[in-house]
């Protein structure tokens, strides 16, 4: 009787003292893919999705399901991303009424504002999914070298899903004007100035140095501009609108995480740097066992 109840109560002892797992965010594909024509791509495209998606997991708090829908489509010469609805957060102090992206008010209130339909749709484009991207052989790991001629897919999918969680919005590509009427939650923390726009959110201006952050020139869902223009420090963060470096993996920057932080989005707790203070204490407090424990060794 004991000897049958004892697998039992190990399973309770495993239960209660396994951590509280958290959900936290996944982000499941599917294709709209008339003709299956690119079905070879679906299994990699999709677990290089979810490999973006649990980085992004890591630095935001809370949890939901974030359907993405990926389509091909020979007209895009690279990729987009975009959330799919948006959702309205609140009115701005200029009248403006202000928006988050869809997929931003699901992970701040865990309610999808869309139901049952897809969050977030990824565009690529045919010749840059099938000579451009290059699909790491393990996604989670980011290990493996990136080829120096291809460009890392869970970087772009990264970046991706960064414009449909929070870098997006209604600005005019050319004239850098906001809509008269409203905005997103991206753009109610920006400003213009002469031929540039800059992003002035409290988290975002910390951790640019006590700087706004300029934005990118008629690409402003974007952070930093080229050599020698406004925010030419930030052409390799993963939000940079400029260049997306061949063999190089891109990861969410402190300064990406601060934007989203603007945004009004949750963080995740664990996502915070360590105190320098406790690192060098435990680095002592490690010497000195290291010196108790050789002592005795010494003496024999
Ligand atoms: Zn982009």
């Amino acid at each position: 009787m004991i000897a049958r109840l004892a697998p039992a109560l190990a399973a309770v002892a495993l239960v209660v003292l396994a951590p509280a797992a958290r959900a936290g965010f996944v982000f499941p594909v599917t294709f709209d893919d008339p003709g299956g024509g690119y079905a070879a791509y679906y299994r990699p495209i999709a677990q290089h999705v979810a490999a973006a998606g649990a980085i992004w997991d890591r630095h935001l708090g809370g949890e939901a399901s974030l359907e993405v829908v990926v389509k091909f489509d020979p007209g895009t010469p690279r990729a987009t991303g975009r959330s799919l609805t948006s959702s309205f957060a609140y009115q701005n102090w200029d009248g403006r009424y202000v928006y988050h992206q869809g997929a931003g008010a699901e992970i701040r209130d865990g309610v999808d504002p869309n139901g049952a339909d897809p969050d977030i749709e990824i565009v690529l484009g045919p010749g840059y999914l099938r000579d451009e991207l290059w699909f790491d052989p393990r996604p989670f790991a980011r290990t493996a070298p990136v080829p120096t001629d291809r460009t890392d897919a869970v970087s772009v999918f990264l970046h991706e899903l960064g414009h449909a969680i929070g870098f997006n919005g209604w600005r005019d590509l050319t004239t850098g004007q906001l809509p008269p009427t409203y905005a997103s939650t991206y753009e109610a923390w920006s400003f213009n100035w002469y031929d540039d726009v800059y992003f002035y959110g409290p988290n975002a201006t910390a951790a640019y140095g006590g700087r706004y952050v300029p934005l990118t020139r008629r690409n402003w869902p974007h952070v930093g501009n080229w050599d020698g223009l406004p925010g030419d420090d930030l052409l390799f963060d993963l939000m940079n609108g400029e260049k997306f470096y061949r063999g190089y993996r891109f990861d969410v920057s402190a300064l990406d995480v601060a934007i989203l932080a603007d945004l009004g989005l949750p963080l995740q707790p664990a996502a915070a740097v360590p105190e320098p203070m406790s690192v060098g204490l435990l680095a002592v407090g490690g010497l000195l066992a290291a010196r108790r424990a050789r002592r005795p060794v010494r003496r024999t």
